[in-house]
C-alpha cells in the first residue's frame, strides 16, 4: 500500500541499470477520494426526486391528455433513463469503495438459464440465443454482482446485434480457470475505440447507443466486478462481423459440481 501511494516504478537507465523512480501519489489518491464521495453523494441525493417524479409521470393516463401522448411517452422515456443512470453510478460507487465481495458457490447451471431468459426478454424472437456450458462447474464470488457483470454483456450483445443475428452464452475452460464469454454476430467495435471502451460514459456512437437505451455505464461495472474476482476482461472485435467478450476466472475461483443434495 505504502509502495502505491508512493508510486515506485523500476525503469531500465544504461546497460545493465535501473533507476527507482519514487513519485508521491497521495495527492492523486485524495482527489480520486473526493471525486468518488462526490458522485455517490449526487447521485444518491438524485434518487428521492427522480423516485417522485417517475411515481407522478406514472400516474396520469395518456387517454386524460390525448394531444400530450407522445411528450409522455418521452417524459417517461427520459426520466427512466435518468433512474438508470443515478442506479448505475450507485452500483459502481458501491463497487470502488469495496476491496472484496462476499463470495458464495455462484451455480453457473442457473445463471446461464436466467441469462437466457433475460437475453430472450430483450430480443422478443430477433436473435437467436444459444447456450453452451461445456460442463457443470461454478464459481466462486458473488452471485449477485457476477449477475449483474454477465447480464450487462448479453444485454449489450442483443443491443448492438441487427436482428437475425445470433447471440451465443458460453462457459468453458480455459488454462486450468475458466471463461464466461458472449459471442454475437453484431456490428463489432472498431480497433481504436477499444483500449477507452471500458470507461465511464464511453460509447462508439453516443446517438445510437442513447437510443439503445444503454447508460455507457455497463461495461464498467463489468470491469470492476472482474477485478473484485481478480478476473479480468477481453474483447476480440471485428467490425461488420461481430464481438467476443470473455470473462476470465482463475484456477481458483472454479468449483466442482456440488455433491448430490448439496445443491446450492
Ligand atoms: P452502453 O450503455 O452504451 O451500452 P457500455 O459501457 O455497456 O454502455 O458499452 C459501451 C459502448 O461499447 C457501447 O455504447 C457500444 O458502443 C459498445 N459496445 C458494447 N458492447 C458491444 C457489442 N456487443 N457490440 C458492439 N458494440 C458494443
Amino acid at each position: 500500500d505504502d509502495a502505491l501511494r508512493l508510486g515506485l516504478r523500476l525503469i531500465p537507465y544504461a546497460a545493465g541499470q535501473r533507476l527507482l523512480v519514487a513519485r508521491d501519489m497521495s495527492k492523486l489518491m485524495q482527489l480520486e477520494q473526493v471525486r468518488r464521495d462526490f458522485v455517490a453523494n449526487v447521485s444518491h441525493e438524485l434518487r428521492t426526486p427522480l423516485t417522485v417524479v417517475h411515481g407522478y409521470l406514472d400516474l396520469i393516463e395518456p387517454e386524460q391528455l390525448p394531444e400530450l401522448e407522445p411528450i409522455l411517452h418521452e417524459l417517461r422515456t427520459q426520466s427512466r433513463r435518468m433512474t438508470q443512470i443515478v442506479e448505475d453510478l450507485l452500483t459502481l460507487s458501491r463497487l470502488e469503495a469495496q476491496d472484496s465481495l462476499p463470495e458464495e458457490r455462484v451455480a453457473m447451471a442457473a445463471m446461464l438459464r436466467t441469462l437466457k431468459r433475460e437475453a430472450d426478454a430483450l430480443s422478443q424472437g430477433r436473435h437467436a440465443i444459444v447456450v453452451e456450458a461445456a460442463d457443470e462447474a461454478d464459481l466462486l464470488g458473488s452471485t449477485k454482482e457476477l449477475h449483474s457483470a454477465f447480464s450487462n454483456l448479453v444485454i449489450n450483445a442483443v443491443r448492438y446485434t441487427p436482428n437475425g443475428g445470433t447471440i451465443r452464452i458460453r462457459w468453458a475452460p480455459r488454462d486450468g480457470g475458466r471463461v464466461f464469454s458472449v459471442v454475437d454476430t453484431g456490428q463489432g467495435i472498431a480497433p481504436s475505440h477499444l483500449p477507452r471502451i471500458t470507461e465511464r460514459f464511453y460509447r462508439v456512437s453516443t446517438s445510437r447507443s442513447r437510443e439503445t437505451g444503454g447508460t455507457g455505464l455497463g461495461l464498467s461495472i463489468v470491469k470492476h466486478v472482474l477485478q473484485l474476482h481478480q478476473a479480468h476482461l477481453t474483447i476480440d472485435s471485428e467490425v461488420g462481423v461481430g464481438s467476443t467478450f470473455s470473462c476470465v476466472f482463475g484456477p481458483e475461483r472454479i468449483l466442482q459440481p456440488a455433491p448430490v443434495g448439496e445443491e446450492a
